[in-house]
């Protein structure tokens, strides 16, 4: 076996190994005490619902280790079997190494190496969430879905892969650099044209209804400088009974999305303080720090990518041909950095988490100031965790490690704390 192949097996397994460290500790924590509710969560949730978001963790994370143990054996085998080589060579021969059919051929490789992981798809939408109550799809919709998501994938994909691999040819050495600035422009443009084109081909959109409601809502957006027709509604009670809310694009193209079922849950002053927090967002210019940050990690990730295509040592060590003079060689390093880099992100994910941890306390403490109490957005985020039957216990390891936002506890005792 040659080094770059040890050195595979090892990140593989130092990151199977603590993802999986983690899943346990924080598991045995939630487990802890499931006899009683802990003195802070009593005044909001009974016994019967606490006992039950312990199970839903525990299932989760069952779940979670199974998956993760499957998707790294699948790994293992595409790559050490040299697998993954093969079906790049069967497609070339049947597609051609042009620039077209080399980026049909990067498309359907990494469409037939998502196909292992759809039966666990399946299993978590119609087996765990079914259980606990929260999935409301069929399995009609959940096909049409992943249809209508490969057609997608491939109509924005395959033109961007052609792009890519074009530029290789075209600009030489430093063709990375160029790639870079492309994948930059195309996420500038998805951050806009997400909500706007991409969410309605899935989910119905549409603005708030007039009423009551939508007064208090529109007027404190008035109050906090927010163009409010924007503020839309999202049929998220299609697929499922998890309530969610969120803010996207920036300048003129911005956009905040409250979950019909969110709506459904709240009293409309827990709603203005979700919507202020969603405000404080847009207003705080986290939206714009998250695309700098994303910036600078993928123009690393092409840096690497730069150095990758000469170094040849690197495809000849996954069982990848020498390829003959004048071919494009880009495509088989895009097909084992989409696969390996992943065994090397999931180390910075504490530092991101944390980043992104950083906002949502600062959109608690906007929504507070904007709502003159920290009681409202407290309750709301109280209503929020007990219906997704949340983890109201998480390891502070496991949490600072995965968490994008902070647990309750953390949040209630910083909104009181400053
Ligand atoms: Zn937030």
């Amino acid at each position: 076996m040659n080094t770059v192949l040890v050195v595979f097996v090892v990140l593989l397994v130092l990151k199977l190994g603590t993802s999986i460290v983690l899943d346990m500790l924080n598991l045995r924590h939630a487990q802890a005490r499931t006899s009683e509710v802990p003195e802070s969560f009593r005044d909001f949730i009974d016994l019967p619902t606490y006992q039950k978001s312990i199970a839903y963790t525990t299932a989760k994370t069952r779940f979670g280790i199974v998956s993760d143990l499957y998707d790294a054996g699948v790994l293992a085998v595409v790559l050490l079997w040299g697998i993954l080589a093969c079906f790049y060579q069967l497609f070339s021969s049947w597609f051609g190494y042009g620039i077209w059919g080399q980026a049909l051929v990067l498309f359907l490789v990494g469409l037939v190496l998502s196909l292992p992981s759809m039966p666990f798809d399946y299993w978590s939408t119609f087996k765990l969430e079914e259980r606990f109550g929260f999935n409301k799809s069929t399995r009609k919709l959940w096909l049409v879905d992943k249809m209508k998501g490969t057609l997608l994938g491939f109509a924005i994909g395959y033109p961007l892969l052609a792009l890519l691999i074009f530029l290789v040819t075209w600009a030489g050495p430093l063709w990375w650099v160029w790639g870079f600035s492309v994948f930059f422009l195309f996420q500038l443009v998805m951050v806009v044209a997400y909500p706007m084109f991409i969410m309605p081909l899935f989910n119905k959109l549409e603005p708030m209804q007039d009423g009551d409601l939508k007064t208090r809502l529109f007027a404190l957006a008035d109050r906090t400088g927010f163009q409010a027709q924007t503020i839309l509604v999202l049929d998220g009670s299609k697929r499922s009974g998890h309530s969610n809310a969120f803010f996207s694009g920036f300048g003129r193209f911005r956009r905040i999305v409250l979950y019909d079922t969110l709506i459904e849950q709240m009293e409309p002053e827990e709603l203005e303080a979700v919507l202020a927090h969603e405000i404080g967002h847009y207003k705080l210019g986290h939206i714009p720090k998250m695309m700098i940050m994303a910036a600078i990690t993928s123009f690393g990730m092409f840096a690497v990518l730069g150095w990758l295509t000469n170094a040849d040592w690197f495809v000849q060590a996954f069982y990848f041909d020498t390829p003959p003079e004048g071919q494009i060689v880009i495509v088989p390093v895009l097909l084992l950095f989409m696969l390996l880099s992943g065994l090397v992100t999931f180390w910075l994910s504490p530092l991101s988490s944390r980043l992104s941890r950083k906002h949502e306390y600062e959109a608690d403490a906007f929504a507070r100031d904007a709502m003159g109490s920290d009681q409202p957005l407290s309750k709301a985020l109280r209503k929020l965790h007990k219906e997704n039957l949340s983890n109201l216990t998480p390891h502070p390891v496991y949490s600072s490690f995965h968490y994008s936002h902070p647990t309750l506890v953390e949040r209630e005792t910083a909104m009181r704390a400053d």
